[in-house]
């Protein structure tokens, strides 16, 4: 390609909505443009990475057995109906009516439509197991769409739906996608993790997600450094770990002025007690089908609620906190002094509730607090349960070594789903023995979009992008240093062809700048290989080769040159291939 037949739009300076650096590095190496919060057009640099990206994943789906198709984006009511999920998706999903007043939506993700094709035209075990994906844009009506790629209202997804005949079936098929996911996440170049995750909402047994590990990650996961255990810190157990040595069954409960004490520090400080000593009390509004209820939720000053397993204990189908004026209404308390003595709705506690000999909590009235409060003497708990967030250097669950904690990009995850849509769609199969059964399910998804922006939160230095070699848009760069030199222009696109010939993907930047400009736009957009070409070295035959990610340089005889970048391109790209078993 030639730079003056395509469009890169490279900016100087960063704009101002991208907060974070894969969506100002996106915009200005001229690979993305907004159209409305959270939808993007992908220029044609940006979209070759999405290409790339899009073609390791299909290869290593097509690998483990799986077939693409292409499924409607625009999917009918009646099959989410059928699922129940219509109402349970809530403002996520895009809602539309045709010019029949019919609804429909624009598809989040597609078990439903997947479901609906397989149960017509699939019915016996000898056509399982069947794995079926697509890569294709989804629709999901984010709460906050931001982060530019990260996390938007249109992004491009693969994925991929399992249907087998039995539960080992579907444990081949996880595993299989699991193996497919690692090499994939390799082959793009990536520090990534799989980690023990929440399966929430979508139902099932068994889930990992894949982590891609940056700073500006919003999942926080724990791991351990000496066993391989890993999981986000929404599912991690927790151990209650004692504080509390001195016993104060003696002590009074007494109710003590705390004016101006809104938060746990200011609290600590007030009164000169521990953090671990203090207790939060928490109001959630919690919804069970057809049911609504107030509960409090004690964890210890120094913790933080975990709400996963909040609602994983209350099994309920939505969790707020509570609005502050309801509170007020129902329970006669003021946010922010709520405290379990005397309080009128059922309290659930984490475990190190229980240890504690005695704590200050809420005084249910403003500005008061109550010290010395011991639990079963002057409040009683419904259930204690482990509800609180893991911690770094807690013990691990699996072997004890303390845990560490990093931030994470989820850019794929999978899931077992079991039978959860083929019983609500019917969708089944007659076995070895002519039996129905239904179908037993799992689904795989990989944030494709999102990809393209973690590889930059992990690849990038003070210039600009370093795409790794697999997923860069070019892997060489041309750059006369003069166009109007016609040796320069000459020796230049004799290379360009050649390397063409050869299959490399090659860009030529062909435009009447100086050298230096194009010099900033090449590490700017993060090409991997920099061949430069000017009188200078063209006067000993040679040219100037520069590596973007190490910063190395060589000067390269011509005629040498182009076995040197395909043995160095070839020798980059083997160092991201995985292992393949032997079949
Ligand atoms: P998240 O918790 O980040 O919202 P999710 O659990 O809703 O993700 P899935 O439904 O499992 O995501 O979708 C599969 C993959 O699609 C995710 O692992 C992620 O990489 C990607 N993805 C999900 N939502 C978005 C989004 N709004 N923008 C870009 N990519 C997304
Ligand atoms: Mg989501």
């Amino acid at each position: 390609m030639r730079i003056s037949n395509t469009i890169i739009p490279t900016l100087r300076q960063t704009p101002a909505e991208a907060e974070i650096i894969s969506h100002q590095l996106l915009l200005r190496a001229g690979l993305l443009r907004k159209s409305a919060a959270g939808i993007y057009s992908y220029l044609p640099l940006g979209y070759k990475v999405i290409s790339k990206i899009s073609q390791i994943v299909r290869d290593e789906m097509n690998k483990f057995g799986g077939q693409e198709v292409m499924l409607p984006i625009m999917q009918p009511a009646e099959l989410w109906l059928e699922t129940g999920r219509w109402h349970v998706y809530g403002d996520e999903m895009f809602r539309l009516k045709d010019r029949h007043q019919r609804d429909f939506c624009l598809g989040p993700t597609h078990e439903e439509i997947i479901t609906d094709l397989v149960r017509g035209d699939v019915n016996s075990y000898k056509q399982l197991p069947l794995l079926l994906y697509q890569i294709q844009n989804k629709y999901r009506d984010e709460r906050r769409p931001r982060f530019g790629l990260m996390r938007g209202r249109e992004f491009i997804m693969k994925d991929l739906y399992s249907f087998d005949k039995d539960e080992e079936g579907l444990a081949a098929s996880y595993e299989k996608m699991r193996q497919a996911y690692i090499n994939v996440f390799q082959r793009c170049g990536l520090d990534f993790r799989a980690v023990e995750a929440d399966s929430g909402a979508i139902g099932g047994s068994s889930t990992h997600e894949f982590m891609v590990m940056a700073d500006s990650g919003e999942a926080t996961i724990v791991y351990c450094q000496v066993c391989d255990y890993a999981a986000n810190i929404e599912k991690a157990p927790c151990q209650p770990i004692n504080s509390n040595e001195d016993h104060a069954e003696d002590k009074v409960l007494a109710l003590v002025s705390t004016p101006d004490v809104h938060t746990i520090d200011q609290l600590v400080n007030f009164l000169q007690v521990p953090a671990f000593r203090t207790v939060k009390t928490l109001v959630y509004e919690v919804a069970y089908e057809g049911d609504n209820e107030l509960i409090a939720v004690m964890v210890r000053g120094d913790r933080e609620l975990n709400e996963v397993k909040l609602y994983n204990l209350l099994g309920c189908t939505s969790l707020e906190l509570a609005n502050p004026a309801i509170v007020k209404e129902k329970l006669g308390v003021e946010v922010g002094f709520i405290g379990p003595v005397g309080l009128k709705v059922k309290i659930y506690a984490d475990h190190e509730i229980a240890q504690m000999s005695s704590m200050v909590v809420g005084g249910n009235k403003p500005d008061f607090h109550y010290i010395n409060a011991i639990k079963d003497r002057d409040f009683s708990i419904h259930e204690l349960a482990d509800l609180r967030m893991a911690e770094g250097g807690e013990p691990c669950p699996k072997c004890g070594e303390p845990l560490s904690m990093a931030q994470g990009i989820e850019v794929g995850q999978i899931f077992k789903l079991g039978t959860k849509y083929s019983d609500a769609l019917n969708c089944k199969f007659l076995d070895e023995n002519g039996k129905e059964k239904p179908m037993i399910m799992g689904c795989y998804g990989i944030g494709v979009s999102r990809t393209m922006a973690a590889a930059i939160e992990q690849n990038y230095d003070e210039d600009g992008i370093k795409w790794p070699i697999s997923i860069a848009p070019y892997q060489v760069i041309i750059i006369p240093v003069n166009v109007k030199d016609e040796n320069t222009e000459k020796a230049s696109l004799n290379i360009y062809q050649d390397l063409m010939k050869l299959g490399i993907e090659v860009i030529i930047d062909d435009r009447n700048e100086r050298a230096g400009v194009k010099f900033k736009d090449a590490d700017l957009i993060g090409y991997p290989i920099r061949v430069t070409i000017g009188p200078k070295t063209l006067a000993n035959n040679n040219l100037e080769i520069k590596l973007r990610r190490t910063k190395e340089e060589f000067t390269v005889n011509i005629d040498e040159a182009i076995d040197w970048i395909n043995t160095k391109i070839n020798q980059e790209l083997d160092l991201l291939q995985p292992v393949y078993p032997k079949d």
